[in-house]
């Protein structure tokens, strides 16, 4: 019989009734199915909390204690779904990171999985037990407690699915499959079947919330289908699957967007080789993610401008890595903008078809929308715009490339 693992995000266990609500759905599956894992998150609103109180100590997050407080609140929710599933004489009971182990390195608030040990888990599922584990958590090899960063459950759920060979990982949420685009934003999006790896790969870190990027990405190194549905209703969901599993390749299968990024711009960078990448290093080292990345010549002809995006959380520690290697780099002035947004399309379809450029951005023209920063890959284009103008953007381009509802 093949496993199932079925995760369950943080408004899914938002309190006693919806816990209760998961407890029905894992026995109803365990009914059909005995080979099921569980993986949770903490209540939601719990992280924020947790964060909040450590940050009224210190402002330092990626320490090993910071992990410590704010991995506990998937214990809370590991712990009372065994009671339920254990009330409703199910037999169940709840593994810490810690206790499987889920082996990570030590960067502490977003570390990566290194290795899975599956011998626990093997064994409770041979006593016909439903595991519960909180996600999110892990343990480094010096038996120090890790996180996985911000949504990171998803990122456990398909770990653990793949280190046992799972058949499907279901996640479970808030709302009931990948969409278009974010519908409270476009109203008129629609839900998709299915969606391929890769698409779902630049939807999630394009601004799509519903999956963790890395999840995403595990996935599909390991061809671990990933079903993506409801907690709260009983619909069918969205696939993601290896993009040969999908017929028609559409040249625009979505529209993500995201306020998250701040714009930086570093001035008059003297023009020689290893300039961008000592900057690009710094930052690399404090583990602070770039995304887009613009180089222009400045008039002087001898200087570059550099200008990139960085998470708007880590502005302040960005500007000041860069600043300490302004002396090595030479360069003049950093500037900053936190008032942009990304807006991306995302299609398999682009592979193969031309014109989608063009075409997106003759409808931000049309609309007399700015473009700061262009970036593209070969299933993605993405542009930096004001912030104030997402909106009208991502409708527009909704649309525009034929997904809107009809
Ligand atoms: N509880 C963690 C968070 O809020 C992890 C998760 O929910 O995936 O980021
Ligand atoms: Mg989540």
């Amino acid at each position: 019989m093949s496993i199932i693992v079925m995760k369950f995000g943080g408004t899914s266990v938002a309190d006693i009734d919806c816990i209760k609500n998961v407890a029905n759905k894992v026995a109803a599956q365990y009914k059909k199915n005995k080979k099921i894992i569980v993986v949770v998150s903490a209540m939601s609103g719990t992280t924020n909390n947790l964060i909040d109180l450590t940050r009224q100590v210190s402002k330092v997050s990626n320490s090993p204690e910071y992990d410590v407080v704010v991995s506990s609140g998937e214990q809370v929710t590991a712990g009372l779904l065994s009671i339920a599933l254990n009330s409703q004489e199910i037999p169940s009971r709840s593994f810490m990171g810690w206790q499987i182990p889920v082996l990570t390195d030590n960067t502490f608030s977003k570390a990566n999985i290194a290795e899975i040990s599956i011998d626990v888990l093997m064994q409770s599922l041979n006593r016909n037990e439903i595991a519960v584990i909180p996600g999110f958590q892990g343990v480094t090899d010096e038996n120090q407690i890790t996180t996985l960063g911000r949504g990171g459950s998803d990122t456990s759920a398909v770990a653990i699915a793949s280190a046992l060979n799972a058949k499907r990982c279901d996640i479970y949420t808030d709302v009931d499959g990948i969409y278009t685009a974010d519908p409270r934003m476009v109203p008129k999006a629609k839900k998709l079947d299915k969606i391929s790896y890769e698409e779902m790969l630049e939807m999630a870190s394009q601004g799509a919330k519903v999956l963790q990027t890395r999840s995403v990405a595990l996935a599909m190194k390991y061809k671990l289908k990933i079903k993506v549905l409801s907690s709260f209703e009983n619909k069918e969901g969205t696939l993601v699957l290896h993009e040969d599993e999908i017929m028609e390749k559409k040249n625009v299968s979505g529209i993500a967007f995201s306020l998250d990024e701040a714009k930086l711009t570093v001035i008059g960078i003297p023009d020689k080789p290893g300039q961008a990448s000592i900057l690009f290093k710094s930052l690399g080292l404090k583990a602070i993610n770039v995304d887009m990345i613009a180089q222009s010549s400045s008039a002087n002809k001898s200087a570059t401008d550099l200008s990139f995006t960085v998470p708007k959380n880590e502005l302040e520690e960005a500007i000041n890595t860069i600043k300490s290697v302004q002396k090595k780099i030479g360069f003049k002035s950093i500037i900053s903008d936190r008032d942009v947004a990304k807006i991306s399309v995302i299609g398999i379809g682009m592979k193969t078809q031309a014109g989608v450029a063009q075409k997106m951005f003759d409808i931000l023209a049309e609309k007399n929308i700015n473009l700061k920063v262009i970036s593209t890959s070969e299933i993605k284009i993405s542009v930096l715009i004001e912030a104030a103008y997402m909106e009208l953007a991502a409708r527009s381009l909704h649309t525009a490339f034929e997904l809107d509802e009809s």
